[in-house]
């Protein structure tokens, strides 16, 4: 019986030669890639919703300038800011705060940067008036394409690679350190600049580590690419790009807003 078996395997490997192997299999793997190609993506594709992170309770760090660092929000005005449709900022200035105008639009930096600390303060919407992702939902989108998500996570549920502290659909936090609806959180990011080679292929992507009021919630996360809502994320080349604090239709506000840029550290040539 043994000695059937090693016979037929032996006439299956003369008969089945790779090259053949090959021949049935093209065919299929060239189907099976223009069908992903074609593919129509939904928003709910690429949400996740397990595991949960847990909620952890932290007084939030904040923190003024160092003497190294360029202030681009200090209370006193949008000097350093525009918007995205051109032209002045429209979001609200009181009390050194700076709060989103529903419908103003994006704003955005006047100057480019390259890999970045990033520190700034946050604050959702004392009124809630919206459920998930529509509760007191902004971002923080680095070289204007990589976001760290903005979003109320004060008893608020939502998918977890879309929850505040998240590169928005590509890495969830490892912890919920939301401080109390309407009182302020501080992110501090690293942001390291994605590379290209001329010929526009990814040489090193982008990497973000962030510190949720002071806990750290994203170390060195790989960036797969520019944030989509719809479908999976992509590089597209791009050289240095604003920093642009997003109007999602709810009143976020923002303070305390400083980066240091890291190229020019004399340490990392
Ligand atoms: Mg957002």
């Amino acid at each position: 019986m043994e000695t059937e078996k090693k016979k037929m395997r032996l006439v299956m490997s003369k008969v089945i030669t790779p090259e053949l192997l090959l021949l049935i299999l093209l065919p299929l793997i060239i189907v099976q890639t223009a069908c992903s190609q074609s593919r129509e993506w939904t928003p709910e594709d690429t949400e996740f919703y397990e595991p949960v992170p847990p909620i952890i309770e932290s007084s939030p760090v904040f923190q003024e300038p160092p003497s190294d660092a360029m202030v681009l929000f200090d209370g006193e005005g949008f000097s350093a800011w525009e918007s995205v449709r051109g032209g002045d900022v429209e979001w609200e200035l009181k009390d050194g705060t700076m709060t989103v105008k529903p419908g103003a639009g994006n704003i955005v930096t006047k100057e480019n940067f390259g890999s970045v600390q990033l520190y700034l303060e946050w604050k959702s919407p004392e009124v809630i008036d919206g459920d998930g992702q529509g509760r007191g939902n902004s971002g923080v989108f680095l070289q204007r394409r990589y976001e760290v998500q903005v979003l109320d996570m004060y008893e608020n549920e939502t998918y977890t690679n879309g929850m505040a502290a998240s590169i928005y659909k590509q890495h969830v936090p490892y912890a919920n350190v939301a401080s109390p609806r309407g009182e302020w959180n501080s992110y501090n990011i690293i942001f390291e600049a994605p590379e290209f080679r001329e010929n526009g292929s990814v040489e090193k992507p982008a990497y973000v580590t962030v510190f949720w009021n002071g806990v750290l919630v994203q170390h060195k996360a790989e960036v797969q690419g520019s944030t989509e809502y719809i479908g999976p994320p992509s590089y597209t080349m791009h050289g240095e790009d604003g920093i642009e604090l997003q109007d999602h239709s709810d009143r976020v506000s923002f303070r305390n807003i400083w980066l240091r840029k890291l190229d020019e550290s004399p340490v990392r040539q």
